[in-house]
C-alpha cells in the first residue's frame, strides 16, 4: 500500500484564496490587515522565513512591516519597540522570530507582546486559554496541521494520537489539540523510554523533534496517519523526521517534507492576523 499525500501546499493555496477573498471585504470597510515582524540578527534561517512571511503577506493584500534591528540589539530597546507595535493603530498581528540573540530573554519579549496582537499563540496567557479549551490565538504550526487533519477527514475522537516532541510551538499546543478533538494523546520527547513501541500504536503520529530520518517505516502502525513536522536541512536538500520514502509503503496518509505542514504554518500566520483585525 502507498499512502495517501496530505497536500499541504494545495490546502494552503485553498486557505489563502479564501483569506484574500476577506480581506478585500475588510478593505471595503476601512481596515488593511497589518503584520509587523521583528527580525533582530542575520540568522540565515530567519531571514528566509521572514522573506517568505512579508511574500505571503503581500500576495493576500495584507500590509507587512519589517523591523530589522542588529545582532547587538539590547532587550530593552526591542522591548521599547514591541511597546510602540502594541500602541500601532495599523498593526494587529506582531511577530518576533525566534531564536533571539544571548542577551535577550525570549520569554520576557514574548509576554511584552498584546495578547490580543499575539498571531503567533505564544504569550502564556494565550497558551493558557488554549490549554483552558477556550477561544485564542493557535500557534500556526498546530493550527495548520489540524486544518489539514480536517480537509482530509481524519478521524480523531477516540483514536490514538501520539506526538514526539513537547516544544512550546509544536509538541504541546498539538497535544491539546488532538485532545480538544477527543484523541487519546501520548506526548514523548528525548527521555521517552520505549519510543517505537508507542508509535506503533498510533492511528495519528506527529513528529516534531528537529532530527533526519529518526521516524523509520518500522514505527509506524500500517495505515497510520503521519505528520512530519521535521525540517532539516542536509546538503541534499530539505528532509523531515520522518523516513518518507519507506514511511509511504506503510502508513495510510503521510505529509512530504517539503510540501506538507511548512505551506500551512505561513497560511495560519495569515488566518490568525486577519481574525486580529477583523475583531
Ligand atoms: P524543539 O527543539 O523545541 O523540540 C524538539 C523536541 O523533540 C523536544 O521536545 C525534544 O525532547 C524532542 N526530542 C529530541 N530528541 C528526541 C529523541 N531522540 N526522541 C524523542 N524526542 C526527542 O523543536 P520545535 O518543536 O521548535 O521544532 C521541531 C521540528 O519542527 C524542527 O525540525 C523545526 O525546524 C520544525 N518546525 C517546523 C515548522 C513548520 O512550519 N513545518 C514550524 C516549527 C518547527 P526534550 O523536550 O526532552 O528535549
Amino acid at each position: 500500500m502507498t499512502a495517501q499525500i496530505l497536500d499541504g501546499k494545495k490546502v494552503a493555496a485553498d486557505v489563502r484564496a479564501s483569506i484574500g477573498a476577506e480581506i478585500e471585504r475588510l478593505k471595503g470597510r476601512g481596515v488593511t490587515p497589518g503584520l509587523a515582524v521583528v527580525l533582530v540578527g542575520e540568522d540565515p534561517a530567519s531571514q528566509v522565513y521572514v522573506r517568505s512571511k512579508e511574500k505571503a503577506c503581500q500576495a493576500v493584500g495584507m500590509n507587512s512591516f519589517l523591523h530589522r534591528l542588529p545582532a547587538a540589539t539590547e532587550q530593552d530597546r526591542l522591548l521599547e519597540l514591541i511597546k510602540q507595535l502594541n500602541a500601532a493603530p495599523a498593526v494587529h498581528g506582531i511577530l518576533v522570530q525566534l531564536p533571539l540573540p544571548p542577551q535577550i530573554d525570549a520569554d520576557v519579549v514574548l509576554q511584552a507582546i498584546d495578547p490580543a496582537k499575539d498571531v503567533d499563540g505564544f504569550h502564556p496567557f494565550n497558551a493558557g486559554k488554549l490549554m483552558a479549551g477556550l477561544k485564542t490565538f493557535v500557534p500556526c504550526t498546530p493550527r495548520g496541521i489540524m486544518h489539514l487533519l480536517a480537509v482530509y477527514n481524519i478521524p480523531l475522537k477516540g483514536k490514538q494520537a501520539v506526538v514526539i516532541g513537547r516544544s512550546n510551538i509544536v509538541g504541546k499546543p498539538i497535544a491539546h489539540l488532538l485532545l480538544a478533538q477527543h484523541a487519546t494523546v501520548t506526548v514523548c520527547h528525548s527521555r521517552t523510554v520505549g519510543l517505537s513501541d508507542i508509535t506503533r500504536r498510533a492511528d495519528v503520529l506527529v513528529a516534531a523533534v528537529g532530527r533526519p530520518h529518526m521516524v523509520t517505516a518500522d514505527m509506524i502502525k500500517p495505515g497510520a496517519t503521519v505528520v512530519d513536522v521535521g525540517i532539516n536541512r542536509l546538503p541534499e536538500g530539505l528532509v523531515g523526521d520522518v523516513d518518507f520514502e519507506a514511511a509511504k509503503e506503510v502508513a495510510g496518509y503521510i505529509t512530504p517534507v517539503p510540501g506538507g505542514v511548512g505551506p500551512l504554518t505561513i497560511a495560519m500566520l495569515l488566518q490568525n492576523t486577519l481574525e486580529a483585525a477583523a475583531v
